[in-house]
């Protein structure tokens, strides 16, 4: 029998969540954890919360999730976020080329290509986001644009790196918008980007890679999602936003 892939549930707060109000989330998410191991459980949260949240987090099963790295290690680059610094202060993985960063951070697939190969060479595991944004394809089918930004993506990404990266289908007009992708759609979208990491790398390290989806996952919907054969997880933005609704989506995982 095949070794099944740890589902992935993560939180993605954007710059969501007030100083004050980051203590009182963990407090509630945490004891829920206690003892987890059947469900992988992140967080994304913004630079400025990263220290206070690793601490608590230390010796619980909760991971903390950058939401993004620059291209460098180091240097002149006011304002960014080193991926090497991100490393040494222990967070483990960093959300890459999010549709946000992509929209109104103007992140190309070069970019995001940079940005996932910074995040490897500095031990940082990379959740490569693909947003299937068609306008930046001319007039290609989402299929294409989808598989395309996922070779960008990983081009000079050796085989023996995969085991360290995260794929994420998002599609940009699910995000925020309240429109979940169909568990369906959201399905073949997986299973097609499967099979272009078995092109890429061969069918046994594609079948060891997460592909999570995300755009309006909510505690109504998320379990038809996690059910499906290739989705391995979910990145849930505004529903996680409520400790409530993001242990609910934990539980649904399990
Ligand atoms: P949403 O955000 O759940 O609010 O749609 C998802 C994301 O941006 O990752």
């Amino acid at each position: 029998s095949e070794q099944k892939r740890r589902p992935f549930v993560l939180a993605n707060w954007k710059i969501n969540m007030e100083p004050r109000e980051v203590g009182p989330y963990l407090e509630k998410v945490l004891p829920a954890l206690a003892d987890e191991h059947q469900v992988e459980v992140g967080i994304a949260a913004q630079d400025l919360y990263l220290s206070q949240m690793l601490a608590a987090a230390k010796g619980n099963p909760l991971t903390i999730v950058g939401e993004n790295a620059h291209w460098e290690d180091a240097g002149a680059f006011t304002g960014e976020t080193s991926p090497k610094a991100l490393a040494q202060m222990g967070v483990e993985y960093v959300l890459i080329g999010h549709f946000e960063r992509r929209k109104f951070f103007n992140e190309t697939d070069e970019t995001v290509n940079l940005k996932t190969l910074a995040a490897l060479r500095n031990g940082l595991k990379p959740i490569v986001d693909l947003d299937e944004d068609l306008s930046a394809y001319g007039n290609l089918v989402p299929e294409k644009v989808v598989l395309a930004q996922l070779k960008a993506a990983l081009d000079g990404v050796m085989a023996d790196e995969m085991d360290q990266v995260t794929i994420a289908y998002e599609p940009t007009w699910a995000i925020g918008s309240g429109e979940a992708a169909s568990a369906d759609q959201a399905q073949e979208a997986a299973a097609l980007i499967r099979q272009s990491l078995a092109n890429l790398y061969g069918r046994d390290l594609a079948e060891k890679i997460r592909i999570l989806y995300g755009g309006s996952v909510t505690p109504a919907n998320g379990q038809n999602f996690l059910c499906q054969p290739d989705i391995d997880g979910i990145l849930v933005g505004k529903a996680a936003l409520n400790p409530e609704k993001f242990l609910a989506l934990v539980d649904e995982a399990r």
